[in-house]
């Protein structure tokens, strides 16, 4: 499997060039190639496997011989110890495919921790040291610190902003340890993206130290993304329905990854785009008009993007073709007061308690289902806890809410963090110290 990018497609690199580079020198995103495209019965054969089956199965599809069976079997079972079950609302109709019972409760894990695991593969064989850069407004940097952890040859610096991450998304980034280090700026998620920009062009900063990228424009975090897909047909497909995909969307990574699947021969009939008031890709899909803008500030903030990066994938997949795009996918968005109510009834409707993420797939996927009047196996993508939004969830749905576990114990963990002004010269002198 080759990478070639959406700007240059005749140019192609190696998985392991397109893993460790995150964006090709044109500014474009990768796309494998060739697509293996696999049909219904490979899909068929593989129904009701576990994730890492599933996980398994596709990966050797996509790599063949570049790694060894018994390397891409290990990788993936240490990539997924944990399920994406469907859980039925409406049986047959209206469910959810649960995307956060791995470390981080966010569907954010999926990715992280199959880059974590195949960046490990071959920073094990070239015995370099790889250093990791992610911003994060919140959820992302929790999956991959947790994704990453204790990963030998990985080194991973987060930069978050102060005071703007919730109290339990700051404790999974700056009480591990150990590999991870926790950079705490004073400013917005913007300067921090922009910090992390600045050192990707740095040539001081990249000649001594082997810098790499874990956000969601990176490939090898959208491929496993299309394993849950996989696993949520298998769930389902014994109903006969036709299956259609609600995805609560910010970046596209997670909607992009769901057409990727398609593309391979996954019997999926359509595609809900559901947002809150950064509705771009809604009104793109509505008017035919791209206009992105500044983003605005909602409750289901992991999706407050003004300029969607993976968009550009999520139409070449389209064939960067209007109609062909619209053919497949349909658009939704809620404000923050609609969310809320969307939470609320959920909750009386269905005993179903979600985040408000997972909460306008819901209402995106129910507007889809009355719109087309179409008698199809509907499934919200459910992408985080709603513990994680605890706050907010108790406040709407007036009772409380359980955290789990594998957060609660992190609740007492002393905070680490180096915390640095929002200027890039204090970032890298920071950096260069700690190395
Ligand atoms: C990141 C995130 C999203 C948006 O996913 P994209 O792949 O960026 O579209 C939705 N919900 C939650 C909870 C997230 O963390």
């Amino acid at each position: 499997m080759r990478f070639y990018s959406t700007n240059s497609p005749q140019v192609t690199v190696t998985a392991e060039q397109a893993l460790f580079n995150s964006m090709p020198a044109d500014r474009g995103l990768y796309m494998p190639t060739p697509l293996p495209v696999l049909g219904k019965s490979f899909f068929d054969t593989i129904a009701g496997e576990s994730l890492a089956d599933i996980g398994f199965a596709l990966s050797k599809a996509l790599f063949g011989d570049e790694i060894s069976k018994a390397d891409l079997e290990e990788l993936t079972h240490k990539a997924f110890p944990f399920e994406t079950p469907v859980v039925d609302l409406e049986p047959g109709k209206v469910s959810v495919l649960e995307l956060f019972h791995g470390p981080s409760l966010a569907f954010k894990d999926v990715g992280a921790r199959y880059m974590a695991a195949l960046m490990s593969y071959y920073s094990d064989r070239n015995e370099q040291e790889v250093n990791i850069l992610v911003a994060t407004s919140g959820d992302t940097g929790g999956a991959v610190a947790m994704g990453f952890h204790n990963v030998p040859g990985v080194r991973v610096s987060i930069l978050y902003p102060s005071g703007r991450v919730s109290d339990l998304q700051e404790k999974q980034l700056t009480t591990l340890g150990g590999n991870i280090q926790a950079f705490e700026v004073d400013g917005s998620f913007d300067d921090c993206q922009a910090i992390v920009k600045q050192a990707f062009v740095d040539a001081e900063l990249n000649a001594s130290l082997s810098l790499s990228s874990a956000n969601s424009i990176n490939i090898f975090r959208l491929i496993p993304q299309g394993f849950y897909y996989v696993s949520a047909y298998g769930q389902v497909c014994k109903s006969n329905k036709s299956i259609i995909f609600s995805t609560p969307s910010g970046n596209f990574g997670n909607l992009s990854a769901g057409a990727m699947v398609q593309q391979m021969g996954l019997p999926v009939d359509h595609f809900v785009a559901a947002t809150n008031l950064n509705h771009i890709v809604p009104t793109y899909l509505k008017t035919g008009a791209y206009s992105p803008k500044p983003s605005v500030a909602t409750l289901s903030n992991a999706m407050d993007v003004g300029n969607p990066s993976n968009f550009p994938r999520l139409a070449h997949l389209y064939g960067d073709n209007y109609d062909r795009f619209v053919d497949n996918v349909s658009g939704y968005f809620y404000d923050d007061a609609e969310t809320q109510a969307g939470m609320k009834r959920i909750d009386d409707t269905y005993g179903y308690v979600a985040c408000p993420h997972t909460a306008i797939g819901i209402m995106g996927l129910e507007a889809y289902l009355a719109d087309s009047k179409k008698d199809v196996y509907g499934i919200a993508l459910a992408t985080a806890h709603p513990a994680k939004f605890k706050p907010l969830v108790e406040e709407v749905l007036g009772k409380s809410v359980e955290v789990p576990d594998r957060l609660a114990v992190l609740a007492d963990r002393p905070k680490q963090s180096i915390r640095i002004p929002a200027e890039y010269d204090a970032f890298k002198e920071s950096l260069l110290q700690t190395y």
